[in-house]
């Protein structure tokens, strides 16, 4: 990088400095950045419009836009050559356990597994302790998702108080809260005169009900299947009955209550018959299909390992299996759900009979359905896609996700051509309960979108140089989405990034801001701003000291407000003393050249000894590491290398979080 080619920050007159330029005036720091992105050449997968077509995408304002011919000066492209583009995926059944088992996980981990395992809506399960069965509940769940602000939480609170099965819950009350079902989920409502009058009520505010279907009676105190394989391992079975009684009766009752009736979970193949009758028979009943009960039959059960094989209902026999496969190829079923139940390691270490039921899926859904259906031939992509996508929003009621200019940009970026191995310990689940550890999938995730920020951004190789701090940082963050400070229960700094000219602080800033959600400002334009001429210009009239000066009463302006991305000018290089200053402002991360491009570079420029330039370099390193900042050195300039630029901001963001 040859210092002729870098174009300093501060001569750069973009319309994006212009509107930071106005909104800067009078002190408020308003600016919200929403990154721009340009994704090019990527396949798009868009069900809603029967679209599986090679193409770009361009992502403004938190809504998908017709690509412009001419790109804002602010846009982030991403070369998405080799990926496909999908509306962000909907899962109907997720259990987040918080309030009650934080330990297993909580509202902010299980967003987290949603974004990168490619969901950027979620439909939570009422089963937490308390039980959500009233507005209350409801609210607080919102705050949380809000905290967390990654993806969509949508709440499917109780049919019946307190998930007991007795009364009918204030289903009205809880349909204003914002409920998009109602579920007793973990338990069926035994009582046909309770389940009957829900359903009435649930018809009238045009709500689905969705049901766990098993017989609690029937079901006994069943671990696993009732067949061959229950009686050789010893273990008492579940029969098939248990759920096939419950779902003939569920679809007696939506039809003569006229509620959409959503059959959870289901694994037996007399489900599948008796739901496929019911939609040919013109019946509002639905059902979806879990990745383990496709991958998995009580022959795969080990009765060593209830964390991999202990769920309810239990993965049934290859005749059930292929049933819900045919089942699904049909329509008989119509989408998929995870039914991501996590459980701590000591929760399942209880042994097969007492541990709890339930595994995780976010994570693994994507990789474990696409490469069973759609690898193996049975599904087209862009079918698959729609199990994921519009057939769950339909079983809602609610909008078809579409990639559509002007639609909400919700959105993933899929590999589905590499295979890739499952490695439990990476998940940003708390919980690790899977029965698809070490196994060989293709199809993952690699970017996730919700409301036009990028939220998760798969790091494919570590190509940011430098420290071994920062190595470890990266080694850490990998795979990790974001969370905002505020959602791991810290208290909010500021960030700053501060650096060399060129060194991308701007790109990267623009990344934490929109991941975020939190402001960005470019100090270096208000200074412009404020003093009425380029900083090229201060510098020659008023000299660099005068400068560095208004920089730091900047800093210490700024520093007032909580949660501000804010990045600094390049006052690193000249006076590592700000890193002291900027420290108590926020959590300062230094950017850089690789350090060898730095000493020849500045000792060139300010005509400098190269000895001299190499102490200051360390002296910057000492202060960051005394004042726990980071340095961050990068292979070429960020804004030219913007995979660097996302990988920097992941790493910044997970460090950040961490306090
Ligand atoms: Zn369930």
């Amino acid at each position: 990088m040859s210092s002729s080619s870098v174009v300093p920050l501060y001569k750069r007159r973009t319309k994006y400095h212009f509107s930071l330029f106005c909104q800067a005036r009078g002190g408020v720091y308003s600016y919200f950045v929403q990154t721009t992105f340009h994704i090019k050449g990527v396949r798009i997968l868009d069900p809603a419009s029967k679209t599986d077509t090679c193409g770009d995408l361009f992502i403004q304002n938190g809504l998908l836009a017709p690509v412009p011919s001419v790109l804002p000066p602010d846009t982030v492209t991403i070369d998405a050559k080799g990926l496909a583009a999908a509306p962000g995926f909907v899962d109907l059944h997720v259990h987040l356990r918080e309030p009650g088992q934080e330990e297993a996980e909580t509202v902010a981990t299980g967003c987290c597994a949603a974004a990168r395992g490619g969901f950027t809506t979620i439909v939570v399960m009422p089963n937490t302790r308390p039980a959500l069965d009233n507005p209350g509940e409801i609210a607080v769940l919102a705050t949380r998702a809000k905290a967390a602000n990654l993806i969509h939480v949508l709440p499917a609170p109780c049919i019946t108080q307190g998930r007991a099965g007795h009364k009918v819950a204030a289903l009205d009350a809880l349909a204003k809260a914002g409920a998009v079902a109602f579920t007793d989920d973990g338990c069926t409502v035994t009582d046909n005169g309770v389940m009957e009058a829900a359903m009435r009520e649930a018809a009238r505010l045009n709500l689905p009900v969705m049901d766990h279907a098993l017989d609690p009676k029937l079901a006994g105190h069943g671990v696993m299947h009732e067949g061959a394989c229950s009686r050789t391992l010893g273990l008492p079975g579940i029969s098939s009955e248990a759920e096939t009684v419950m779902v003939e009766r569920d679809i007696r009752l939506s039809q003569s209550t006229g509620c959409a009736m959503h059959i959870q979970h289901l694994s037996a193949a007399g489900s599948v018959e008796l739901l496929r009758a019911a939609r040919k028979a013109g019946c509002r009943v639905s059902g979806e299909l879990t990745p383990h009960h496709l991958a998995l039959t009580d022959a795969d059960v080990d009765a060593g390992k209830p964390e991999c094989y202990k769920m309810n209902p239990p993965v049934r026999s290859e005749v059930d299996r292929a049933a819900l496969i045919q089942g699904l190829l049909d329509g008989a079923i119509s989408c998929f759900a995870t039914d991501h139940a996590p459980h701590t390691a000591a929760a399942k270490a209880k042994g097969f009979l007492t541990a709890p039921f339930g595994v995780v899926g976010l994570e693994t859904a994507v990789g474990v359905t696409y490469t069973l259906l759609v690898k193996e031939g049975l599904m087209s992509a862009l079918d698959w896609v729609a199990r994921w996508t519009t057939e769950p929003a339909s079983v809602l009621g609610r909008p078809a996700p579409t990639l559509a200019p002007g639609a909400p940009a919700d959105l993933i970026l899929l590999d589905l051509d590499s295979e890739w191995i499952v490695r439990a310990e990476e998940f940003a689940s708390k919980s690790r309960n899977t029965p698809f550890d070490g196994r060989r999938l293709t199809g993952r995730a690699e970017k996730t979108f919700c409301a036009g920020r990028l939220i998760f951004d798969r790091p494919s190789r570590p190509c940011v140089a430098g420290e071994r701090d920062w190595q470890h940082a990266h080694t850490f963050a990998a795979n990790r989405p974001f969370l905002p400070h505020k959602a791991a229960g810290d208290c909010t700094p500021n960030i700053v990034l501060m650096g060399f000219m060129g060194s991308g602080k701007s790109t990267v800033g623009k990344l934490l801001a929109s991941r975020l959600g939190m402001k960005f400002v470019d100090m270096d334009t208000i200074l412009e701003e404020r003093a009425g001429k380029p900083i090229s210009r201060i510098f020659a009239e008023e000299g660099e000291p005068h400068f560095r000066t208004l920089e730091r009463a900047l800093a210490q302006e700024l520093s007032q407000e909580k949660g501000l991305v804010i990045a600094c000018g390049g006052g690193v290089v000249l006076n590592p003393d700000n890193i002291r200053d900027y420290s108590r402002t926020g959590l300062v991360v230094c950017l850089t050249a690789t350090p060898e491009v730095i000493f020849e570079r500045t000792a060139k420029d300010r005509n400098r000894p190269l000895l001299e330039e190499q102490n200051r370099m360390q002296r910057i390193l000492d202060l960051l590491a005394k004042r726990k900042g980071l340095y961050a050195s990068l292979p070429h300039q960020v804004d030219t290398a913007t995979h660097s630029a996302l990988q920097v901001a992941e790493t910044i963001v997970t460090l950040y979080r961490r306090g």
